[in-house]
């Protein structure tokens, strides 16, 4: 059930694989040790502003899904009630506001998803998202608590669009810095130093939670990431690569999430299984790599995934 997800990113791609295995571009600038402390911890932070969790709400949730794209299904909202029959809790993110407001009203009866405000990379590239969606973003900004996708996309099929993507983005977290104490879910292919370095400049990565979703750029990107407090949502594409195997074991626990990037754009109908399968996979593989129990490596990310989510 990857396979689609792959295909629509290696279409996006313009016909490259988003393979991480051979981009260890070079990076001159060390992790910066003073941030360390400067950084508040975000799972607390995140805790002091809840009134509740999504587990209150709904007990029976055990596996969370922290970046999925539900609103792609044709079945959205039966799939939504698929996933909370199976105990599954989502952050479902978008590509655009317009998406953003169309998924948070199909979504709001659904206690076990979570929807997040998006101005996907992608979309910023190719113009489908425009000066007036940026706009939007910051307007709906102010009352969103999650955002995502956002972020920047520097793979050669999007790099012509550096600036581009750099000025909306910019804007995208100063919107998000503004009122802060927002969860954010961000794309970061061979840009994690810049999404990091804009986070930094502008507030957000003290004042509110930042995840780097599929995480792909260098070791020492990885170690700046971890020292600022961001968390890492995982899907089974990460631990495929040699370099994901190692990023996978050096994460610390409690800064990991599941997730599955699914259904991929464009889906017909789609299964909740389709979602839990690959949750599942990864929660075993993850455990197996770090020589955890799985059982107890799956509570320790509930854990997170209900502090990152309660609302
Ligand atoms: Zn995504």
């Amino acid at each position: 059930m990857t396979k689609p997800e792959d295909e629509r990113h290696t279409q996006a791609e313009g016909g490259r694989p988003l393979s991480q295995e051979g981009d260890a571009h070079q990076r001159p600038e060390a992790p910066r040790q003073s941030e360390t402390r400067r950084k508040k911890d975000a799972h607390s932070e995140a805790e002091g502003r809840a009134e509740g969790n999504v587990s209150e709400r709904d007990p029976s949730l055990r596996l969370f899904d922290l970046h999925c794209h539900l609103d792609f299904a044709e079945n959205a909202r039966e799939l939504a009630a698929g996933l909370a029959q199976r105990g599954i809790g989502a952050l479902s993110v978008t590509v655009t506001p317009a998406g953003y407001v169309r998924a948070a009203a199909l979504f709001a009866p659904c206690a076990n998803v979570r929807t997040a405000l998006g101005l996907h990379p992608w979309w910023v590239a190719d113009g489908r998202c425009t000066e007036d969606d940026v706009a939007q973003f910051e307007q709906l900004a102010k009352d969103a608590r999650f955002v995502g996708e956002v972020g920047l996309d520097f793979a050669p099929a999007h790099a012509a669009s550096r600036d581009v993507q750099l000025a909306a983005f910019e804007r995208v977290a100063h919107a998000c810095a503004e009122g802060g104490g927002k969860v954010l879910s961000l794309h970061a292919v061979r840009s994690a130093d810049t999404v990091m370095d804009v986070l930094e400049r502008t507030g957000c990565a003290e004042s509110c939670a930042c995840v780097l979703h599929w995480f792909s750029g260098t070791s020492d990107e990885l170690q700046r990431a971890i020292k600022l407090g961001f968390l890492f949502s995982v899907n089974p594409r990460m631990p495929a690569t040699k370099r994901g195997r190692a990023y996978v074991r050096a994460i610390p626990a409690d800064r990991l999430l599941l997730e599955t990037d699914l259904p991929p754009e464009s889906a017909a109908r789609y299964d909740a299984a389709d979602v839990e399968t690959p949750l599942r996979a990864t929660l075993a593989e993850l455990a197996a790599l770090r020589a955890e129990d799985p059982e107890a490596l799956g509570a320790r990310i509930a854990l997170t995934s209900e502090r990152v989510l309660q609302a």
